[in-house]
């Protein structure tokens, strides 16, 4: 068993270490820009620099790297040693301030949606000194932001420092009239991360698992996941073998690795983190991300991080759970009386005016191929926004639309009718599962996002909406006089429920009327990722990014541009590994076995001429229309394929791949799983749901 207190944040470049090795002077400046963002000076960095490099190497680190993550939403590495070697046969390790504060990747293989042109081919990665630096691998991975030789963001975390910072701009200019300013206010996120397991054996014979990350291909498995007994089941022993490495990783890495479970599906697991800065919680879940990755390899896993590995079972998620604060003040804590508490009052109606504002926004933030197949299906929230308060938040702001008294209800005492067991109080809330952001107690729960995704996005959204909806809230207060404040507050508060009662919604987000009511009620539902993205081209959008310094209108254009070009060209190997597939694995295969029962009725027939050979020949019948339509239904997909990807105007290939090109994969889908189920297991060229659910 390991010493967690000992290994815990062994690999980090923290404060306790940063206290410890730097000189008092540089502590003080550095955390000054850690906790306040002021800027840095050269020499603080050299000396901050020879310190982590001593530190590094006397942790087993060879090499640093600045560790940025790029539009493409992975993280990017290249290693450069410490070495310097010194002209006389001998070698030095170095490490400058300068190496330290930026980095020139070459940026023209990177993603950048038309910014940089390649004769510009120079970007810059910058310290991020928000985020702790720390060794992986023999590495010292410094984080940074990644910009272009003309300053435009080329990554995820710029955006988001931006948005954080504009959010704190805006919080404090309104708790200044709750007498709470000067404190920085930061906002915090914890992710919840699923995936799921299978054998290593498995996944080598999946090309589609291989190419794409999910099976193209595939009949159900005899049970799927209806007699709920995965879910918080005991883990099996090579799973719990992996947990235990990829905790460890993590504890020294410094990432608060607390909760895990198994999840819904067979073979599905989670882990939850404790929450901490946005930032630094995005940069937490990339290396979450990584280490379960590596670490199933150590056990003959393979983890699948794929929103929807496998048709018929639950996808994976990635809960965003999310709030703001100040110093050990939760700005979404509701306190004991919500009604009395109008600085929750204040935060709460500016979260439900900004989802409502931004909705489409936030709903494209987290659009992708992968997704696609998640949300709206029977397990995911929908497609369509929603904000689920619960019964007590529910009745406040319904009493202040109304102009009604509220009153609270006690909090009930849960009586299980057995003496022995303590009694407890209820919650005032119970939980609702199926709403797209929820109010969970202190937090809101965004729980669209896919599994795969990285939370930049969605996190740069959420806090620029909300820091213009402060915004509002602070310019409408600006002048009042201090007696006045309180009355002119709950009328803003009024105001805005009422303007945005629409996006409140406490019912069954799973229900098929909720699309109908929905639509009534004039919310957004774009239903797949081509439907999405233009939102974050509307003029709307750009003058919020705009407004608050988080995206320049090129930033913006850039990042739909490489949302748009990631989905078509996922779903361009989707469709040429289909094709693949069915003509080189599956067909021949089918063949194979028809030939041997066609080779039976011969041999029998011949052996006992008057056999009843009804059920033989039917099933020869089968497996040889199978095969016609299914060959049928490649040359459709072959040909609606081309013609997709023909297409020149990005926009317009999204739309013909989700419309036209998906519907043909899943033509092809249908016929092969059906005849998946006719054909001896033996013949079977690949491991199917059984296989790869069910392991030991
Ligand atoms: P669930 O019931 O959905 O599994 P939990 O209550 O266990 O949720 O918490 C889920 C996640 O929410 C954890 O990562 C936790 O650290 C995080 N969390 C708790 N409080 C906050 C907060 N104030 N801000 C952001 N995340 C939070
Ligand atoms: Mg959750």
């Amino acid at each position: 068993m390991s010493n967690v207190t000992e290994i815990y944040g062994s690999l980090v470049f923290n404060d306790h270490v940063m206290k410890e090795r730097l000189p008092k002077e540089t502590y003080k400046k550095l955390s000054k820009t850690i906790k306040n963002g002021d800027a840095l000076d050269v020499d603080v960095a050299n000396v901050v620099a020879h310190a982590m490099k001593e530190w590094a190497i006397e942790n087993g680190a060879t090499h640093f790297t600045h560790w940025f993550q790029p539009l493409s939403g992975i993280t990017s590495e290249k290693h450069d040693s410490f070495l310097n070697p010194t002209g006389d046969g001998t070698a030095i390790m170095t490490f400058s301030g300068k190496e330290l504060i930026q980095g020139e990747p070459d940026a023209s293989s990177f993603p950048n949606g038309g910014l940089r042109a390649t004769f510009e081919a120079r970007g810059y990665t910058a310290w991020d000194p928000t985020s702790y630096a720390f060794i992986k691998d023999e590495v010292l991975c410094i984080p940074t932001a990644f910009c272009s030789y003309t300053g435009e963001a080329l990554d995820k975390k710029t955006p988001l420092l931006r948005s954080m910072k504009a959010i704190d701009q805006q919080a404090q200019r309104v708790l200044e009239y709750f007498g709470e300013g000067g404190h920085r206010v930061i906002t915090t996120v914890g992710a919840e991360q699923e995936y799921f397991l299978i054998s290593e054996k498995d996944y080598e014979q999946r090309q589609d698992l291989i190419m794409t990350g999910r099976t193209l291909f595939g009949a159900p498995p005899s049970k799927g996941q209806e007699l709920e007994e995965h879910y918080f089941g005991v883990i099996r022993p090579t799973v719990n073998e992996f947990m235990k490495e990829v905790d460890d990783d993590l504890w020294a890495l410094g990432v608060s690795a607390k909760t895990k479970h198994n999840e819904v599906a067979p073979a599905q697991h989670e882990l939850a983190p404790l929450f901490t800065n946005s930032n630094r919680a995005i940069d937490e879940n990339l290396l979450t991300m990584e280490k379960m990755k590596l670490d199933a390899s150590h056990h003959g896993l393979v983890c699948l991080q794929h929103e929807k590995p496998f048709e018929g079972v639950n996808g994976s998620g990635k809960h965003n759970n999310w709030s703001l604060s100040y110093g050990s003040t939760n700005l979404l804590d509701p306190g004991d009386n919500p009604i009395e508490n109008l600085r929750f009052l204040v935060f709460l109606s500016c979260v439900v005016e900004s989802v409502d504002e931004y909705q489409e926004l936030l709903r494209m933030s987290v659009a992708s191929a992968g997704n696609d197949h998640r949300l709206g299906a029977n397990e995911a929230p929908p497609a369509i926004i929603s904000i689920f308060l619960g019964d007590e938040l529910g009745a406040i702001v319904e009493s202040l639309i109304n102009n009604e008294d509220y009153k609270s209800a006690a909090a009930v005492a849960m009586d299980l009718g057995v003496d022995v067991l303590p009694q407890f109080l209820k919650d005032n809330t119970d939980r609702n599962r199926t709403s797209p952001f929820a109010f969970t107690g202190n937090k809101f729960e965004f729980r669209m996002p896919g599994s795969q995704v990285n939370l930049s996005d969605a996190n740069t959204i959420l806090n620029t909406a909300m820091a213009k909806s402060l915004k509002g809230f602070a310019d409408a207060m600006e002048g009042v006089s201090a007696e006045d404040f309180e009355a002119k507050a709950i009328a803003y508060i009024k105001k805005t429920f009422t303007d945005h009662q629409r996006i409140i919604f406490n019912g069954n987000g799973y229900a098929g009327d909720w699309e109908v009511e929905a639509e009534k009620r004039g919310l957004a539902n774009n239903r797949n990722t081509a439907e999405a993205l233009p939102c974050l081209v509307a003029q709307k959008s750009i003058d919020l990014f705009a407004e608050f310094g988080v995206l320049t209108e090129p930033e913006v254009r850039s990042r739909y541009e490489v949302k748009l070009e990631k989905y078509n060209k996922l779903l361009n190997i989707e469709a040429r590994v289909m094709i693949r597939m069915a003509r080189r694995t599956y067909l021949p295969a089918i063949a194979d076995y028809a030939a041997d029962v066609a080779s039976n009725i011969t041999t029998i027939k011949s052996a006992l001429p008057n056999s009843d050979l009804a059920a033989h020949e039917a099933l020869l019948g089968h497996l040889t229309s199978g095969i016609e339509s299914a060959a049928a239904a490649t040359a459709e997909l072959v040909k609606i394929h081309d013609a997709a990807e023909a297409i020149e105007d990005g926009q317009e290939q999204a739309y013909a791949y989700a419309n036209e090109v998906i519907p043909a994969m899943d033509a092809l889908r249908a016929i092969i799983d059906d005849l998946e189920l006719y054909t001896e297991r033996n013949y079977w060229p690949v491991p199917t749901y059984n296989d790869m659910l069910f392991y030991c």
